[in-house]
């Protein structure tokens, strides 16, 4: 399914699924399809991984040595909010997260951009 790179982690954090960001997708048919047809180590969704409960899932489901796509905020508040839970980790956010922003996004545009992004950082896709 994949070339020598390891599956990278799927996370897509919803801003707790009431968020207008979200509203032009289906978020349960774009999890599943990335799930079911990107070579991901797996797919979850996540209400608020910028709260408290957000930190610890990363604390406790992140691994020194992976790599983490994280689909939801503009990368650039990716990279400020993760950044303490993946060094807790042993994790960097500047070399070990794929940060992509899916707000505003029909179900298939975000599909694309997860896809596209994988295929730029050397996933067999
Ligand atoms: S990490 Fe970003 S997408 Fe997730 S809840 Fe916080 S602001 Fe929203």
């Amino acid at each position: 399914m994949t070339n020598d790179k390891k599956d990278p982690a799927f996370l897509f954090c919803v801003c707790t699924g009431k968020c207008p960001g979200f509203a032009t997708m289906d978020m349960w048919d774009f999890i599943n399809r990335v799930r079911m047809e990107l070579p991901v180590k797996y797919g979850v969704i996540h209400p608020q991984l910028c709260e408290d409960d957000g930190d610890r899932y990363l604390e406790n489901t992140l691994n020194a040595g992976e790599k983490v796509i994280i689909a939801g905020c503009a990368p650039a508040m990716q990279y400020k909010l993760f950044r303490d839970a993946f060094e807790k980790v042993g994790l960097n956010t500047q070399e070990d997260l794929i940060p992509l922003d899916v707000r505003d996004m029909t179900t298939d545009e975000a599909f694309e951009k997860v896809m596209n992004a994988m295929k730029e950082n050397g996933y067999d896709v």
